[in-house]
């Protein structure tokens, strides 16, 4: 059964699942595409825009549980689209922490903004962004998805000698695939087609600069943009324009480019734990909410230059806290506004 969803990654768990809701009344499908108000939904026969059903909107509904790009879902089919009424449980889910009460760090809650990925490409740079460090960041996001990591080291043409730093990643992590290739001459890269078997679904992540676009091109080749943009109002009555996002692959398989996605290892639950000794540094400041830019008797500032603490961990730690701060605010605006959809929530009951 569902055959084309097959493709794109329905198993016999997914089956399973959707059955044991025993109603013939709703059909299965894939959220490609999620918009203020709606979702992009691939079933079986086509691509429709359905709308969440009341029970989704729900403020005691935790965050997490509302539908992600990637996710499994069951629909009401209607003739202009349709209800999406339940989510099938995920198989891996990639998280970001959004600011909780006062978007303080401490109040997080999880939002879940991609699931069901099998293999994460962690993308890197041999210039500048190479960065062992941040690999490790990332392979640990990775992890905590449940998706397998996989890194590419882009931009081989760039180096004369390429070895030197697989050697170096091999030692600090032997187990990670690692794949060199060169985005812009095509070099290696017909090894990464290998893992778009039937039903496997990818997503590419790294800092920007670093190639994922180029490699998404490169990979895609014939392939088809399943989340065309899509143009729609939000509460202001501007326009927004939603990237294309998800692709089906000539191979079969499937492609997850998702700007929230990319940036994963600034948001991840663990950054935040990498950035415990900064927390608990930050609680001696002077001030209160102290931002550790220019307040007397900061004690984060202090430790930078004392040399104790990497000025560029400080900025990461920065970027997190002003996030999330900034995903409360929104969260607050959009919640009075009573709108539906991804940031227009309310907030789980988790905390
Ligand atoms: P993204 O921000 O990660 O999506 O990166 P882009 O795909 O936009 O690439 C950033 C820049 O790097 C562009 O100018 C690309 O042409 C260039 N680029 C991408 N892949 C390669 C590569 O393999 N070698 C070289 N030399 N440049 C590359
Ligand atoms: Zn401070």
């Amino acid at each position: 059964m569902y055959t084309r969803l097959r493709t794109i990654g329905w198993n016999d768990t997914f089956e399973r699942h959707f059955a044991a809701l025993d109603r013939p009344d709703l059909i299965p499908g894939r959220v490609v595409g999620v918009h203020k108000t709606s979702f992009r939904v691939l079933t079986e026969e086509d691509i429709r825009m359905v709308v969440p059903a009341g029970l989704l909107l729900h403020e005691d509904l935790a965050r997490s549980e509302y539908p992600a790009i990637g996710d499994f879902v069951a629909l009401r089919p209607s003739e202009d689209g349709g209800v999406l009424v339940a989510l099938l449980p995920r198989q891996t889910k990639f998280s970001r922490a959004v600011g909780g009460a006062g978007g303080r760090i401490s109040a997080l809650t999880e939002q879940v903004i991609a699931a069901n990925i099998d293999y994460v490409f962690i993308v890197t740079a041999l210039d500048a962004d190479f960065s062992l460090e941040r690999i490790e960041r990332y392979v640990a996001a990775v992890g905590a998805s449940g998706a397998e990591p996989v890194l590419i080291l882009n931009k081989s043409d760039l180096v004369r000698d390429q070895h030197e730093f697989e050697r170096q990643v091999r030692e600090s992590a032997p187990d990670l695939p690692v794949h060199t290739v060169s985005a812009l001459d095509e070099t290696g890269v017909s090894a990464l087609r290998a893992y778009f078997r039937e039903g496997v679904t990818a997503a590419l992540i790294g800092s920007s600069g670093v190639g994922k676009s180029t490699l998404t091109n490169r990979l895609v080749g014939a392939g088809v943009a399943v989340t065309g943009a899509v143009r729609e109002e939000d509460g202001k009555g501007r326009h927004t324009t939603t990237a294309r996002e998800v692709y089906l692959l000539p191979g079969g398989g499937v492609l997850i480019d998702n700007p929230g996605l990319r940036e994963i290892a600034v948001w991840s639950e663990t950054a935040r734990d990498t950035f415990e000794d900064i927390r608990e540094l930050a609680l001696t400041c002077r001030f209160r909410g102290c931002t550790h830019s220019s307040e007397p008797g900061c004690a984060v500032r202090a430790a930078i230059q004392a040399g104790r603490l990497d000025a560029r961990r400080v900025e990461g730690y920065r970027q997190l806290e002003q996030e999330s701060q900034a995903a409360s605010r929104q969260d607050s605006r959009t919640s009075r506004r009573s709108g539906a959809g991804r940031s227009g929530r309310a907030k789980g009951k988790r905390s």
